[in-house]
């Protein structure tokens, strides 16, 4: 079983490129040139260089000790919530801007839902020099104030998109708009797993440093390249497509997903897509997502933004279908309790997403001599008010 793209842009059954006839150009520009150029001595030389100088990489692999103890096993944190910005996302948005650069493109876009991919694509304009419109629902910019306050200061214009429900999807509606209005300047920065190929492979692609590092780094510590087991959370899915990478290949090393169940699976309120969702087309790709029973996309909810997503990436589509993954889905509550143990236990304040990961180890049993290595992907930090509020700390 292949479970990387084939020269189709798909993963088994999903993937591929749905999108409106006047997209076509741009997306076939990238997806002639994306490959040729990521191969380029030099783009790999800069792309090095700015991950190890300004995000910081590579990122620890730490083996938390007293978390590993509680649970008996032993657990390695991959330590993305240190990356500059706080999170993993923006290993994605500087290979994207480098790609920018390589294709001739001055003039970038994203869509944000929570602001986290506006903020890490504002970063990387400022360190490049290039203009940055990020859109954004009208409802999202009021609940995330000091993310649009970041990226104003980043220098990015925030447009607000005022159809529809005024969130991600509406965004998405708009930052497409401007794409097919501005096709040879413009580069539209996706910011996980989805979307039309190649951009789920490119941003894999992108985020794979992550299991390039763990590898090399488990090597040093546990004497051998494999874990027995690689955990993530999946909202599109670019973190978990990072760690799992390298070991997609590898039917050694057990693959764990860990989606939003929201207030449980069966509540109305969840994020749960392998659970709930049925296979349609989402943001120009053929992948499960949660829709009614015609097929509207139906609204996904989670108390951690950065899961709040209907769908999943097409690569975790068929790693759920073909059962190389094991998806597992984990309730707020149980999520914010396994973030405040996290603190206690090892001193590190993780994001809700994160926590989602370190939630699993309350249900799902792991041996004495297993190694698992679980990707905490960002920091605590944008969710304070969350737990504030959830734990009632002020
Ligand atoms: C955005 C985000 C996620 C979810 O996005 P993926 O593409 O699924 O990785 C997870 N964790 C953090 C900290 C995030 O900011």
């Amino acid at each position: 079983m292949n479970y990387n793209v084939n020269e189709k842009g798909y993963y088994g059954d999903f993937g591929g490129a749905y999108i409106p006839e006047m997209l076509y150009p741009n997306v076939e520009e990238l997806r002639q040139n994306y490959l040729k150029v990521m191969q380029e001595p030099d783009f790999q030389e800069e792309f090095k260089a700015l991950l190890k100088e300004y995000v910081g990489r590579p990122t620890p692999l730490y083996y938390a000790k007293r978390f590993s103890e509680k649970y008996g096993t032993k657990v390695y944190l991959k330590r993305e919530d240190l990356c500059h910005t706080g999170a993993h996302k923006v290993n994605n948005t500087i290979g994207q801007i480098l790609m920018a650069k390589r294709l001739g493109k001055n003039r970038i876009i994203a869509e944000t839902g929570a602001g986290q991919h506006g903020v890490a694509t504002a970063t990387v304009c400022a360190l490049m020099g290039l203009e940055c419109i990020v859109y954004m629902g009208a409802i999202d910019i009021k609940r995330q104030a000091p993310n649009v306050a970041r990226m104003k200061m980043l220098g990015a214009t925030v447009v607000p998109a005022e159809s529809g429900s005024k969130t991600l999807k509406d965004a998405t509606n708009e930052a497409i708009r401007d794409w097919i209005n501005n096709p040879t300047d413009t580069h539209y920065i996706i910011g996980s797993v989805v979307g039309p190929h190649p951009y789920p492979d490119m941003v894999a692609r992108f985020q794979s440093v992550i299991s390039e590092e763990v590898k090399k780094q488990l090597l040093e510590k546990e004497g051998k390249e494999n874990p027995d087991y690689v955990v993530a959370c999946v909202g599109g899915g670019s973190n978990a497509a990072g760690l799992f990478y390298h070991y997609l290949d590898t039917p050694e090393v057990g693959i764990i997903a860990v989606e939003a169940a929201g207030k449980g699976i069966h509540s109305g309120e969840s994020a749960a897509t392998s659970a709930l969702g049925k296979e349609g087309i989402i943001h120009g790709s053929k992948t499960l997502l949660m829709q009614t029973d015609d097929g509207q996309i139906t609204e996904p909810y989670s108390i951690s933004a950065g899961l709040d997503y209907p769908g999943v990436g097409p690569m975790h589509a068929h790693l759920f279908r073909s059962g190389r993954g094991e998806f597992i889905s984990i309730t707020d509550d149980d999520a914010m309790q396994a973030g405040l143990e996290l603190c206690k236990l090892e001193g590190i304040i993780p994001a809700i997403e994160s926590s989602h990961a370190l939630a699993i180890f309350e249900e799902r049993k792991f041996k004495k001599d297993d190694v698992v290595v679980v990707n905490l992907s960002g920091r605590g930090d944008k969710d304070l008010n969350t737990y504030i509020d959830y734990f009632k700390l002020a």
